[in-house]
């Protein structure tokens, strides 16, 4: 793939990119190991200091940082700025609670002392340059999410960004340096999946981050496995989104369709399958259809639209063979289901119902403004087809029976299990899935603590 912005409103490329030949890829990576050296030995009151600096900045700047991203992958631009502000509260939240976090543990005095020790600390050390590959679907988040912990606790990031998104990872380095962060804690490579490889075997290189599709983390894993080195992935989902009878109804489709369509239906974590009891099934079908049918689908810089276009015409494509293959298969369209022409990667909001297994869509993603509609009998059922999915990232949950919610929370197999609500990320609660969704966290104490040396300090009697 290009390295280049081309606007998914128009098809227009707007500026295209060289991928950095291997002399720059090692200077950057001899830059990341000097850095590191240095850095690693530098305060917690140090490093918040620049975070937050970046947090000022980036405050500044989200005006037209948000245009860059909503130009490089289309998401509508009141989306855009607020993922900048999300940025800079979670950089906030990491200078404020990194020192905390990673503070030394002492064990309990018992086994202190079984184990013939005076004293024992374990000790949350740095591991060193760390890459990041992220997708181009929260440019700013999924990057930031990384490196705000990351660099908090003493490492430092090297940055492969998703090929659509440069000015996005362009920005991102030069809002890290006009932070005051020294050179080579954060660097973005400018370069193709094809040379991940090689920057993942550098001996240089610690451990590995992936946020994205399936096969790419398949891909970073296996080789970092070879490698013997760590690895955090966070990769697809199709989130299931559970209305029992109890449920408030009209708000449970109010909150349904944002959490479809949201960043256009382009996140990891949005409701994706919808599964709803029989008994108020019709109810919420025919509400959740209205407000699927009433957004505003159109140019992502109005302030008035609620779905943009699709990142890339290879992603419309992809989502709308989902769609024809389950329609062929039998699947009854509520809404949308057939794409408007004209210029740009736009898809409309569509309701399928009448999913069977047999159907691609009840198994693979939909990255769009696609909604699969499932009536079920009862809460086992409800659970058996949440479950019946590869991945397992979050699940939304609607009921006001604390029963139901014991259940749910016991037998989902998921990341996250969201009651009466849609999966948000937030800084302070750690974010992961299950199965094929990927493995480690990120965000919280959990998510700080994935790239650091956990050290054991053992001083004799
Ligand atoms: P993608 O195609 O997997 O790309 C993600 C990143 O991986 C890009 O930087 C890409 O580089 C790189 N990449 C692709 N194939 C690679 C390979 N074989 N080796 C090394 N690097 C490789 O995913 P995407 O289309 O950008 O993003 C959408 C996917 O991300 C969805 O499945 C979504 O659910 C998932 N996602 C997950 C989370 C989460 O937290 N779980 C969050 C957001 C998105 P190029 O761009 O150069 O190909």
């Amino acid at each position: 793939m290009p390295i280049a912005t081309v606007n998914p409103a128009n098809g227009e490329t707007i500026k295209t990119y060289d991928a950095l030949s291997e002399e720059e890829t090692e200077r950057r990576l001899a830059t990341a190991e000097s850095t590191f050296r240095t850095y690693r030995t530098s305060s917690f009151d140090e490093r918040a200091r620049l975070l937050r600096r970046a947090a000022d900045l980036l405050d500044e700047d989200t005006d037209a940082v948000a245009r860059v991203m909503t130009t490089e992958m289309g998401k509508p631009v009141g989306q855009a700025r607020a993922e900048a502000a999300k940025c800079a509260k979670a950089m906030r939240w990491y200078a404020d609670h990194a020192a905390e976090l990673l503070a030394d543990e002492e064990p309990d005095e018992s086994d202190v002392k079984d184990s013939g020790a005076s004293r024992v600390l374990v000790r949350y050390r740095p591991l060193g340059p760390v890459l990041a590959v992220m997708p181009w679907n929260f440019p700013l988040w999924q990057v930031i999410r990384f490196a705000a912990p990351a660099l908090m606790a003493g490492n430092v990031g090297l940055l492969k960004h998703a090929s659509n998104v440069p000015q996005t990872a362009l920005y991102l380095e030069d809002l890290f340096h006009r932070a005051g962060f020294p050179e080579g804690c954060f660097q973005t490579l400018l370069i193709g999946s094809g040379a991940v490889e090689g920057v993942l075997r550098d001996p240089r290189v610690r451990a590995a981050t992936l946020t994205g599709s399936e096969p790419a983390g398949r891909s970073v894993a296996s080789v970092a496995g070879d490698e013997v080195k760590k690895t955090v992935l966070e990769l697809g989902g199709s989130d299931p989104y559970i209305v029992m009878p109890s449920a408030d109804i009209d708000r449970a489709a109010k909150t349904a369709v944002t959490a479809r369509v949201q960043n256009t239906g382009q996140s990891c974590i949005a409701a994706k399958r919808f599964i709803v009891h029989t008994d108020v099934f019709d109810a919420f079908a025919e509400r959740f259809t209205e407000g699927m049918k009433a957004l505003k689908v159109g140019d992502p810089m109005k302030e008035e639209t609620d779905v943009g276009p699709l990142s890339s015409k290879q992603g419309r494509r992809d989502l709308e063979e989902l769609v024809v293959d389950a329609v062929e298969g039998g699947a009854t369209v509520l809404c949308g289901g057939v794409r408007a022409e004209g210029p740009g990667w736009y898809y409309p909001p569509t309701v399928l119902t009448g999913v069977t297994r047999e159907m691609r869509v009840h198994r693979e993603e939909a990255f769009g403004p696609v909604a699969t509609l499932y009536r079920v009998a009862d809460l086992d059922e409800a659970v058996a087809v949440a479950n019946d999915s590869p991945f397992g990232l979050s699940s939304n949950v609607w009921t006001r029976d604390a029963t139901e919610v014991d259940r749910f929370v016991r037998d989902l197999e998921a990341g996250g299990v969201y009651v009466n609500g849609m999966t948000a990320s937030h800084p302070a609660f750690p974010f992961g899935g299950a199965k094929r969704s990927g493995y480690g966290r990120e965000l919280s104490g959990h998510g700080i603590r994935e790239f650091c040396n956990i050290t054991t300090v053992w001083h004799g009697a």
